[in-house]
């Protein structure tokens, strides 16, 4: 009778999954992490960025205006006719 090289390949199986569930926790925090990251705003004063339009330029008018008065990439509240440096035309 040899239960111990049974008992042992059953531990070395378990060590292997428990191995496999904590590499696919560690893949899922740091897609997580890099999610945050990229969902990061800067502020106002960085991106320069006026409660009035500019030159015909506005926040409505721009591809990260998130209405009602969001801004993809500007922290805080933004106006429909804001401006910011980060100004991008809708296509
Ligand atoms: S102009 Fe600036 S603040 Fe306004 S929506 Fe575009 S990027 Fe955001």
């Amino acid at each position: 009778m040899n239960h111990g090289g049974k008992d042992s390949q059953r531990i070395s199986r378990r060590v292997a999954l428990c191995g496999t569930a904590l590499a696919l926790g560690a893949a899922a925090i740091a897609a997580a992490v890099s999610q945050a990251a990229a969902q990061e705003k800067i502020s106002q004063a960085d991106a320069t960025y006026q409660g009035t339009p500019k030159g015909g330029q506005h926040c409505d008018a721009c591809a990260n205006f998130q209405p009602p008065n969001a801004c993809k990439f500007v922290q805080g509240s933004v106006s429909p006719n804001g401006w910011c440096q980060l100004f991008t035309p809708k296509s």
